[in-house]
């Protein structure tokens, strides 16, 4: 999970909460939906098309109208299939100063290693989707080879991190079935010299035929043997292996709490469309991962107008009476901005 440095931060918050900020802290930005992988559970690639995307000119021109903004976290589809996703990361990091998390399959070796070499900014957050070892996830991303091409650049961003200055972790969902994948896993990345890993759970993983109120409420399905195998599993591997994150140690148990109890605390107050959004190819704006319909669309638009627009008011009431949902991506930059999080701290 990205750190975004306690200065900014704090006095983010404070613009928030005194009604005084003209813009989000923190855009999703999938800049295409294209994907070269084909994993199980998803369908979002069927929907990417070229010819649709914003330009870098017009990225640029949208967000440097967001004064605000602090964090961009990139994803999609498959971000470094974009030609100039090199330029567009220059942009953030060094024309607006912005940290930065890219997620990626981690498929395209070459160039993710060429950009990340070439960008050598300690803002840059690489987080690289590893599932586990061998035909296991080779099988679950529908690509022979996938695994082995993953370590490929993995070993190669770790060739480069000491002197390029990025933050590198993996992106690892457990699958309740498949739980010593942790284990496994984090012994080959140990092995390679990849220390932090970011843990999320399989139910987190919706990307596709799941209506909005199954995921929202997807923790009331997960079976109670299932999660506490998992539980013993990531506890293991956080004590252990020393994972001391406050966000993750908030989220999971949170997790717990509704799996297990049926009680939903720690909860947050949600911002979607206040303090964050999410930004689709094409420019629409969506709240979040769970509320799929598109609010409207920012390509060529003024976004400050946008902003305090009607239909951005409408939507805003939409999340006001929203019940509530418990995904990682969704929890942790609404429990930042409350300050919520800082339960996390004292989570054992
Ligand atoms: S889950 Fe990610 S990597 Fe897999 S097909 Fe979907 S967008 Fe691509
Ligand atoms: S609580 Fe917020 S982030 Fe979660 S589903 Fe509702 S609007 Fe989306």
């Amino acid at each position: 999970m990205i750190k975004l440095g306690p200065a900014g931060l704090l006095s983010y918050c404070a613009t928030f909460r005194l009604g005084l900020s003209s813009g989000p802290y923190l855009v999703v930005f999938l800049p295409t939906l294209r994907c070269n992988a084909r994993c199980r559970a998803c369908d979002i690639w069927k929907h990417g098309k070229v010819g649709h995307e914003l330009t870098f000119a017009e990225i640029k021109a949208l967000f440097d109208q967001m004064t605000d903004l602090r964090v961009v976290k990139i994803t999609g589809g498959e971000p470094f299939l974009r030609s100039d996703l090199s330029e567009i990361l220059n942009y953030f990091l060094n024309e607006r100063n912005l940290m930065v998390q890219v997620t990626s399959n981690g498929l395209l070796t070459d160039k993710i290693v060429r950009s990340v070499r070439e960008l050598a900014s300690p803002r840059l957050h690489i987080c690289i989707s590893l599932d586990g070892v061998g035909k296991f996830v080779n099988d679950l991303r529908g690509i022979p080879g996938y695994y082995e091409t993953v370590l490929d650049t993995l070993k190669g961003l770790v060739h480069i991190r000491e002197a390029r200055r990025f933050f590198l972790a993996v992106n690892q969902t457990i699958f309740y079935r498949h739980v010593s994948q942790g284990a496994e896993l984090r012994s080959v990345l140990a092995g390679l010299g990849v220390e932090n890993i970011h843990y999320t759970v399989e139910h987190n993983l919706f990307c596709s035929g799941v209506g909005e109120a199954e995921k929202k409420n997807y923790w009331r399905s997960v079976p109670r043997e299932d999660f506490l195998r998992v539980k013993e599993v990531v506890d293991r591997l956080v004590i252990s292996d020393g994972v001391r994150d406050i966000a993750y140690k908030y989220y999971f148990r949170g997790l717990e709490n509704r799996v297990l109890r049926g009680l939903r605390k720690p909860d947050f107050k949600c911002t979607a469309l206040s303090s964050y959004f999410r930004l689709y190819p094409a420019g629409e704006v969506l709240a979040c991962s769970v509320i799929t319909k598109p609010v409207t669309n920012l390509r060529g638009a003024d976004f400050r107008e946008v902003w305090v627009s009607p239909a951005m008011e409408r939507a805003r009431e939409t999340v006001k009476r929203c019940e509530g949902c418990w995904f990682g991506c969704e929890v942790v930059p609404n429990a930042t901005v409350s300050g919520d999080i800082i339960k996390g701290v004292f989570y054992r």
